[in-house]
């Protein structure tokens, strides 16, 4: 057995104690809640989604809608009655990955980056730390989870699965299955949509999956009672049958771009169809729901510096959240964050006119330079003309200073905006850090009035 699979036995053992100890098993109901509240909470995660592309991303709305100055438009994040500034730090990074930070903001703990919902207390003993989302379902909440990446991906997985690495997909894509699985969700996760199909189903020369145990995790949710969806039209067809639990995988790894989905993958449902089906299958549920929305790719196309997919990512994500505050109301809490930033400025003196896919100038050598430029990452080749043929072309990569094959996430601070009751009593100070965003969820998974 391979060390982490020990480990992981541990992990599973400490997880049946938990069990025991919560008197929750997967097979008994959900309790009843006291009094008549109904929690909707939604928790929107742009992932690497930073000021700077929240800017861009207006500036390119603005292009769209033909306004005389592109600045001038509005996101749907942008309407929030209330935000702050959030510190995203690890337990021992300056800069975050994903792992920590969404554990922070799902669990309330720093953790070291790479950990998933999982730490090592001094005295040796496994703490697999109790999430939000399983907070709700322990309060008998429904839950879902939707991404544009692997299901098994680092931000998706800080929701219900505890292992020490983020790389263990094997292991969290098995954690789904309601018998045998992660105890603490008790008959699952109502709703869990995304892509990353390969990581549930079994590796030979035929199939499609990478698993080497051998198991089909799909056929073993299919036998928990899921309705297991991998296109669009299928879950199309799903949402309208309104299934009592769903899972959808639509890609073998992460879902197409939105760019390039309708051209390349037709058969993949968008971000907003995906929170589209989603909360039409949670709204409407007895005691309320909490919901994870990633909008996971925004990150992808930075590491790549590819501002041009990041921003194309970072509309849709802003669509998707603006069709859920109109759809849900004012008593559904919507919190919109990001768990990092990137290390994309917007700088230079473009004109207006020109869009934030323009020249921003000339350098002491005379090659021109864009508007979006990354600080580190692999950059592409300096063309001699930068006209909007070349800007706007997708595959366009800005320049980087730092060369590297991967561009880094950045250490600013990112923003939190809220949606909902009491928006503006949620924060007391300008800036809070990522953890804090965890009791503002529990508060209203719990029903309390808001802290902190
Ligand atoms: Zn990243």
């Amino acid at each position: 057995m391979r060390p982490i699979a020990v480990a992981f036995l541990a992990v599973v053992i400490v997880a049946g104690a938990f069990t025991a100890f919560y008197g929750v098993t997967s097979r008994s109901a959900p309790p009843e809640r006291a009094g008549t509240d109904r929690p909707q909470v939604v928790l929107f995660v742009g992932d690497g989604m930073g000021l700077a592309t929240v800017t861009a991303a207006r500036i390119e709305k603005g292009t769209r809608e033909g306004l005389p100055h592109p600045s001038a438009a509005r996101l749907h994040i942008d309407e929030a009655p209330a935000a702050a500034l959030v510190t995203t730090h690890s337990e021992d990074g300056l800069v975050t990955d994903s792992a920590a930070s969404a554990t922070a903001f799902l669990t309330g703990s720093k953790v070291p980056n790479g950990v998933v919902s999982w730490r090592r207390a001094s005295d040796g003993a496994v703490d697999s730390l109790e999430t939000v989302l399983e907070l709700a379902i322990r309060q008998g909440l429904a839950t879902g989870v939707v991404t544009t990446t692997r299901l098994t991906h680092a931000t998706p997985a800080c929701t219900f699965a505890h292992v020490p690495d983020r790389g263990w997909e094997t292991e969290i894509a098995a954690a789904l299955v309601p018998e045998g699985g992660n105890p603490r969700l008790g008959r699952g996760i109502d709703v869990i949509l995304g892509g990353g199909f390969r990581e549930f189903l079994p590796s030979g020369p035929t199939r499609p999956g990478t698993r080497t145990d051998g198991r089909d995790i799909l056929a073993e949710l299919e036998r928990s009672g899921y309705q297991v969806v991998r296109t669009r039209s299928e879950l199309a067809q799903a949402a309208a049958a309104n299934s009592e639990k769903l899972f959808g995988a639509f890609a073998p790894s992460h879902m197409t771009y939105e760019i390039d989905r309708e051209s390349t993958s037709p058969n993949e449902p968008s971000l907003l169809e995906m929170v589209q089906s989603a909360v039409g299958q949670l709204r409407n549920k007895p005691n309320g729901f909490f919901l994870l929305v990633e909008g996971g790719r925004i990150d992808h196309a930075h590491h790549d510096t590819n501002g041009r997919r990041a921003i194309e990512e970072m509309l849709e994500f802003d669509e998707a959240i603006g069709w859920t505050v109109d759809a849900l109301g004012p008593d559904a809490l919507v919190l919109v964050t990001a768990d990092h930033d990137h290390s994309m400025v917007l700088a230079g003196y473009a004109p207006a006119e020109s869009g934030v896919f323009s020249q921003a100038g000339t350098d002491v050598n005379g090659v021109p330079y864009s508007t979006i430029l990354y600080a580190n990452g692999p950059g592409g080749e300096v063309p001699t003309e930068l006209d909007e043929s070349v800007l706007r072309n997708p595959d366009f990569r800005e320049r980087a200073g730092v060369p590297l094959r991967s561009e880094t996430h950045g250490g600013t601070d990112v923003p939190l905006y809220l949606f909902g009751p009491r928006a503006k009593e949620r924060t007391s100070r300008a800036t809070i850090d990522n953890t804090e965003i965890y009791g503002i969820l529990r508060d209203e998974v719990l029903g309390g009035s808001p802290k902190s």
